[in-house]
C-alpha cells in the first residue's frame, strides 16, 4: 500500500539566492531568513501519488499532518517526536475537526481555519512553530524572535511563545492600522518575554525593519535572531496540510479541487502551490487581493511594481511587497539562485520587476488572480449571510467574491480559505451584514485586560538599541 510519500531520505533546504549554507529542517526552522537575504526552499518536493493521497481518506487533521510533514522533517525529527509536536499544536483548537469544511452552495465551500487560540489561520502554523522552537532549543540556549505583523501573525506568534524559556519576542505592528481586537490580542499578553512595538509607519515599513535586523550579520548572530513571519519555512510547511485535508474530503485524488486564497504575503497560497507540486490534484489557485493588488498585477500583466499601501477593512492583506513571492520566482527562474539574486537586488533598488511572458504563462497554468474592492467585498459578505446564513470576516469575503467571479475558470469544487473569525473585524462585518459577530467565549476577556506596548519610529538603529536593552 502506497501510504509512504517517498522512501525516507533526509531533507535539505537551499536559499532562493543561492549562496547561503544548505540546512536541514532544524536549521531552517531556527534560522528563518537565509544569510544571503533569500528564503529557504526544499531541495525537492516529496511526491504523493494517487495511492498515497487515497490513503488519507478518513484520516484526522493531525494524522494528515503527520503524513504531509514527515518527508520534510526527515533527518531532524523522528516519527514519535513529530507526532507529539503535532498533537500539542492542535490540542487547544476550538473545533474537533481543527479545520472544518462548510458548504455554501453546490459549487462553493469554506475551509474554516480560524478555530485556533487567536481566531485566524496563522495559529495553524504558529502553534506548531512555537512547539518546534521549544523542541529544537537546547537547555541554556536562547533565541530572539523579531517579527512584523499586519495584525494576525503577531497575536498568534505571541500566543505560541509567551512564557517559553530561552525565547524573547519583539513584535512590530503599524501603529493605528490593526483592528482593536487584533491589537488587544497582542498587547494584553503581559509575559516577561513579550515586547510589542507600535511603529510609526505601514506594515511594509515594519517588514523592512525586520529584514534590516536579519541583514545585519553581527547583530543577527549576537541576538540569535529567528523569524516567525512566513519567511520561516516551517510556517508554510504547516499550511500545506490543510490543502490535502480539504481536497481529500472533496474527492481528491479522483477529482480536482480549486482554492481561492485571500492573499497578502503570498505565504498561504504558496503552501497551495507546494501541495500541487507534491502531487495533489489542484485545479486552480486563485490569488485574491484587495485594492493593494501588486500580486494581481504581477500575475495578470507581469507588472510586479510597488505602489503606496492603501489601508482597507482587510488589514492583513494591506501589503505591497509579498515576501514569499520570491519562492515562486525562484522556480520561475529555473531554480537558479544567482539569476534570482540579481533580479531581487534590482527590485530592491528600484521597486520594479517585470515577469516575462514565458514566466507568466508558466504561473498561469496553476494561478489565477483577482483584485476585489471594498464594495465587492461587502456584497460577498452580504450574500453569504443572506443566502447561506454564514457570517464571514472581510478577508474571507475578498476570497469568496473572487471565487464567485472566476468560478467558470476553476475546475472542481471551489474552496475559499476562511482565514479569520468574523469577530476579529466586528465593525466591517456589522456594516455589511447588520449583524455584530460575537467573540467566542474563550476570548471574551480581551476588553477587560491591561495593555502594554511601546511606540517607536521606523528606524533600524532605534529598534536595535531597544532590542539590545531588553535581551542578554
Ligand atoms: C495573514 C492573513 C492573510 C494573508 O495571508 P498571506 O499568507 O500573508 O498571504 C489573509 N487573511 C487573514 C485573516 C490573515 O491573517
Amino acid at each position: 500500500m502506497g501510504v509512504r510519500a517517498s522512501p525516507a531520505r533526509d531533507m535539505h533546504y537551499q536559499s532562493t539566492r543561492g549562496t547561503a549554507p544548505i540546512l536541514d529542517f532544524k536549521g531552517v526552522t531556527l534560522a528563518g531568513l537565509a544569510s544571503d537575504g533569500g528564503l529557504y526552499v526544499p531541495e525537492r518536493w516529496p511526491q504523493f501519488d494517487a495511492a498515497a493521497i487515497e490513503a488519507m481518506a478518513g484520516l484526522s487533521y493531525t494524522q494528515t499532518a503527520f503524513r504531509v510533514l514527515q518527508p520534510f522533517v526527515a533527518g531532524s525529527l523522528g516519527d514519535d517526536a513529530l507526532k507529539a509536536l503535532i498533537a500539542a499544536a492542535y490540542a487547544d483548537f476550538g473545533h474537533p475537526a481543527v479545520a472544518p469544511l462548510v458548504q455554501l452552495d453546490e459549487r462553493h465551500w469554506l475551509l474554516e481555519l480560524f478555530h485556533g487560540p487567536t481566531l485566524a489561520f496563522k495559529d495553524i502554523a504558529l502553534q506548531l512553530l512555537g512547539n518546534l522552537f521549544g523542541h529544537f532549543l537546547g537547555a541554556g540556549e536562547t533565541l530572539t524572535i523579531v517579527g512584523a505583523t499586519s495584525g494576525d501573525t503577531g497575536s498568534a506568534a505571541i500566543k505560541a511563545v509567551a512564557g517559553r524559556p530561552g525565547i524573547t519576542i519583539f513584535m512590530l505592528h503599524p501603529a493605528g492600522r490593526v483592528s482593536e481586537v487584533q491589537r488587544r490580542q497582542m498587547t494584553t499578553v503581559l509575559a516577561g518575554n513579550v515586547y510589542n512595538i507600535a511603529v510609526d509607519g505601514s506594515f511594509d515599513d515594519c517588514q523592512a525593519l525586520v529584514k534590516q535586523m536579519f541583514n545585519d550579520a553581527p547583530f543577527r548572530a549576537e541576538m540569535a535572531l529567528s523569524a516567525v513571519n512566513s519567511i520561516n519555512w516551517a510556517r508554510l510547511l504547516a499550511q500545506i496540510v490543510y490543502y490535502f485535508y480539504a481536497a481529500v474530503r472533496l474527492g481528491a485524488p479522483h477529482r480536482k479541487v480549486s482554492f481561492s486564497v485571500p492573499t497578502g504575503n503570498f505565504g498561504d497560497v504558496f503552501a497551495g502551490y507546494a501541495a500541487a507540486r507534491m502531487g495533489l490534484p489542484i485545479g486552480k489557485l486563485l490569488v485574491a487581493t484587495n485594492v493593494n493588488d501588486i500580486l494581481a498585477r504581477a500575475l495578470n500583466r507581469g507588472d510586479y511594481s510597488v505602489g503606496a499601501v492603501t489601508p482597507t477593512a482587510t488589514p492583513s492583506m494591506d501589503i505591497q511587497i509579498s515576501s514569499n513571492f520570491e519562492r515562486l520566482l525562484f522556480d520561475l527562474h529555473g531554480r537558479n539562485g544567482a539569476a534570482l539574486a540579481a533580479v531581487m537586488s534590482t527590485f530592491e533598488a528600484t521597486g520594479k520587476m517585470t515577469l516575462s511572458d514565458g514566466q507568466r504563462t508558466e504561473a498561469a497554468a496553476l494561478f489565477l488572480a483577482e483584485n476585489v474592492d471594498e464594495a465587492r467585498m461587502m456584497q460577498a459578505l452580504q450574500w453569504a449571510y443572506s443566502e447561506c446564513g454564514q457570517l464571514l470576516d472581510p478577508h474571507t469575503a475578498i476570497g469568496l467574491s473572487a471565487a464567485r467571479a472566476r468560478a467558470a475558470a476553476m475546475e472542481g469544487p471551489i474552496v475559499t480559505l476562511a482565514t479569520a473569525h468574523p469577530a476579529k473585524f466586528p465593525d466591517a462585518v456589522e456594516r455589511a451584514s447588520g449583524m455584530r459577530p460575537q467573540l467566542p467565549r474563550r476570548v471574551q476577556h480581551l476588553f477587560d485586560r491591561e495593555e502594554r506596548y511601546d511606540r517607536l519610529a521606523a528606524d533600524a538603529d532605534a529598534l536595535k538599541a531597544y532590542m539590545r536593552a531588553r535581551t542578554g
